[in-house]
């Protein structure tokens, strides 16, 4: 109990949220709102991305003006179908720009989260060289101080953690101590990990977790579609959240599928949905072609219906569980 009561006060302290209970918030990056005031969420897109590599990314590669005119209209569109919060899930080294999401986020209305972290898939190269040489503690440490006092001089917090490993049977030693870092802060802040896997090593990643005393509700498998079925359900059934966020015109049979047989399994409560679209791209001539968030609100949804999914069903994928996966509290293993 002294134990899990101390982590709640610091998960507190991380978002200044005296009095609030653990369960109840989301750290947006314009501060932190109720659960339930979230809303309707895409829960993995992107904004801008920046695949230079950690070496040369740089705030200097693109125009920050031009980057929130690009990318409004479709934040405003995806609104307008109905979107209430969408989770900006690229990580620092690859062009995470914390004060272009603020003013996006007030020029849409829309809440916005961003995220602390590193991501170690693409074998590494959007790893800074301290990630080589830190141990799984000091990663942490960075992490928790950004949740803690907020992305560098932005004052803006981090809304989750995100790292990402590379599809191979098993976690490279590099990318299990990006996994043990993120246990680590997630103990220290409550935020939710939310790791680019794909069809890599998932199952694994829960272990580490569990040697670290954190439950697989802290931790999302990012671009689940790629997965096999039993290993998603499998993670779903420990209490792990299952992102299917591919949606494109060639995809919504995957996610059709992913979502019937998690209905059918009773782990329903345990999906998110979402395009992984956008990107502003520096390295594309006016940021390359914008991907917009629609998908979900003019097909997905409505071929859900035809499914048989009940308007309950659907806000509990949009709605409930979204806030149910980001809410800050810390998870300990069962
Ligand atoms: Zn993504």
């Amino acid at each position: 109990m002294a134990a899990a009561g101390a982590r709640a006060t610091a998960a507190e302290a991380v978002a200044g949220a005296k009095g609030v209970k653990e369960e109840g918030f989301v750290q947006t990056v314009r501060g932190k709102i109720a659960a339930g005031e979230l809303g309707r969420t895409l829960a993995h897109e992107h904004v801008l991305v920046d695949f230079i590599g950690a070496e040369q990314v740089s705030p200097t590669r693109y125009e920050a003006d031009e980057v929130f005119r690009v990318v409004l209209p479709h934040l405003q569109q995806a609104r307008e179908l109905g979107a209430r919060a969408l989770v900006e899930c690229t990580p620092a080294f690859l062009a995470r720009d914390a004060r272009l999401l603020v003013r996006l986020s007030e020029a849409s209305g829309l809440h916005l989260l961003t995220n602390t972290g590193l991501y170690g898939a693409r074998k590494n190269v959007f790893l800074p060289a301290y990630a080589h040489t830190e141990s799984a503690e000091q990663l942490a440490a960075r992490w928790t101080a950004e949740a803690r006092d907020g992305i560098a001089d932005t004052g803006v917090r981090p809304g989750f953690i995100k790292s990402g490993v590379d599809a191979e049977p098993v976690l490279s030693a590099v990318q299990r101590k990006l996994v043990a870092a993120a246990a680590l802060t997630h103990a220290a802040t409550g935020l939710t990990i939310a790791v680019h896997t794909g069809r890599g090593p998932g199952l694994e990643q829960l272990d580490v977790l569990k040697e670290h005393g954190v439950g697989a509700a802290a931790w999302v498998w990012v671009h689940a579609q790629g997965a096999k079925d039993e290993d998603l359900i499998a993670a779903a059934e420990r209490g792990a959240w299952i992102s299917c966020d591919g949606l494109n015109r060639n995809s919504v049979t995957r996610h059709l599928h992913l979502c019937r047989e998690c209905k059918r399994r009773a782990l329903l409560g345990r999906v998110l949905l979402s395009h992984d679209a956008g990107w502003f791209d520096p390295a594309k001539p006016g940021g390359g072609t914008f991907r917009p968030f629609d998908l979900l609100f003019a097909v997905f949804l409505p071929l859900l219906r035809e499914n048989g999914f009940t308007e309950a069903e659907i806000d509990q994928l949009t709605v409930r569980n979204p806030a149910e996966a980001f809410a800050v509290r810390v998870r300990v293993r069962s």
